[in-house]
């Protein structure tokens, strides 16, 4: 039992979700919700996003939080958390901030993949936009030469502002400069290059070809190095396209096992059956099972080498995991006469003596939201429809 489940509601997943679960809840999120996506999200639901994967993907975070709640974490060692685009960077690029090894912003970008795409390979084009550096200016702002110190902050890039906060009492600010966005150095307006407005790159759109090779899994992160943000003065970031798989109708996928429910009839399971399966590669396979087999509900079989194309290694396959349902007859489908007739054809009910003194008792539809202790009289009290108790009726109440 956990205190508080506000973690666990924030990534959409149950209080027992394995860390597996949670890293794909966040993933799948942090990607929706990142403020730099879809043109501006709002960035404290990007924080508490964050701020609930760094505490459940961590083990003992995590016991602290299922036994205290949030107050667990605050008092507990580390109690600072990380920022959120750390924690972003440290999972789709593996590293920290890459700014400060003078590469651009790399751009990641989520692509939703259905499990034919994964089983055949398929090839996907990606459009999105990136900044790049302007080309009319080669990054300067405006033209050669017509950049300047800032007067303002005399080059430094900061300003210092003196606040008076009590008699006597002096606080120093130091804070960018806003005539030259701390840069130090300014472009005369009439200079600035008009393609780029002097901000010294621009939007541009491209398109990408992302290969997805056969057995590919969820979460597969492909990089397309150096194709991401241009900065004038840095190396280029990276393009990181993550693999997004869709929810099939027919198949569960778990690594390289496809698993499905086939629903049988009484008939099929006792007296043998034929079925088609359509592959993700639309090739029809048939299955049979002979009669007398008998598949009980919840039987499972495998079919060997029909699951997902193992990624590098295509040749091989998983397994195709049939989770077997038997629909039986309806209430009175069958009629007395053939019942009759089943009591011969099938095997022999076992033998049950009643002893003299056994109380006779009625057997009900299960109700799982009445409550355990309730004895007959109140039963019958909140329901009218059931009165219907009378002396050919003995009921059987435990004390
Ligand atoms: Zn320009
Ligand atoms: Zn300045």
């Amino acid at each position: 039992m956990v205190v508080d489940t506000k973690y666990y509601d924030i990534l959409g997943v149950q209080p027992n979700a394995t860390v597996d679960e949670i890293k794909k809840a966040y993933r799948k999120l942090a990607l929706k919700l990142h403020p730099d996506k879809n043109g501006g999200n709002d960035p404290e639901q990007f924080k508490q996003l964050s701020q609930a994967y760094e505490a459940l993907s961590d083990e003992k975070k995590r016991s602290l939080y299922d036994q205290f709640g949030e107050k667990g974490l605050k008092e507990g060692p580390n109690s600072d958390s990380s920022d959120p685009f750390d924690i972003f960077n440290m999972f789709f690029n593996g590293s920290f901030n890459n700014r400060q090894d003078n590469r651009g912003k790399n751009l990641v970008h989520q692509l939703s993949v259905s499990l034919e795409e994964l089983y055949n390979g398929a090839v996907r084009k990606l459009a999105l936009q990136k900044n790049v550096v302007c080309n009319k200016c080669e990054g300067i702002g405006g033209k050669k030469g017509a950049v300047s110190k800032c007067t303002t902050c005399n080059g430094s890039g900061f300003v210092v502002r003196i606040n008076q906060i009590a008699p006597g009492m002096i606080q120093q600010m130091r804070s960018h400069c806003s005539d030259c966005e701390g840069q130090g150095k300014k472009i005369d307006a009439k200079d600035k290059c008009k393609t780029c407005d002097g901000k010294k790159i621009v939007r541009e759109r491209k398109i990408i070809e992302v290969h997805i090779d056969k057995g590919m899994e969820d979460g597969k992160k492909i990089t397309f190095s150096g194709e991401g943000d241009q900065e004038p003065g840095l190396q280029s970031g990276d393009i990181v396209v993550v693999l997004d798989e869709k929810e099939h109708s027919t198949f569960k996928r778990d690594k390289t096992d496809l698993h499905m429910k086939m629903q049988i009839t009484l008939i099929e399971s006792l007296c043998g059956f034929q079925k088609v399966i359509k592959t993700l590669d639309n090739r029809p396979l048939v299955i049979t099972s002979l009669p007398g087999e008998v598949i009980k509900p919840g039987d499972i079989k495998c079919i060997l080498n029909e699951g997902m194309p193992v990624y590098r290694n295509p040749l091989e396959k998983g397994r195709l995991i049939l989770h077997f349902d038997v629909k039986f007859p309806n209430k009175n489908e069958i009629s007395p006469e053939n019942i009759s007739k089943l009591e011969i054809l099938l095997p022999q009910r076992p033998q049950v003596s009643i002893p003299m003194d056994a109380e006779e008792c009625v057997l009900l539809e299960f109700d799982p939201r009445q409550s355990q202790n309730s004895n007959r009289n109140n039963i019958y009290d909140k329901d009218d429809d059931h009165h219907q108790s009378g002396p050919t009726q003995v009921n059987c109440a435990t004390h």
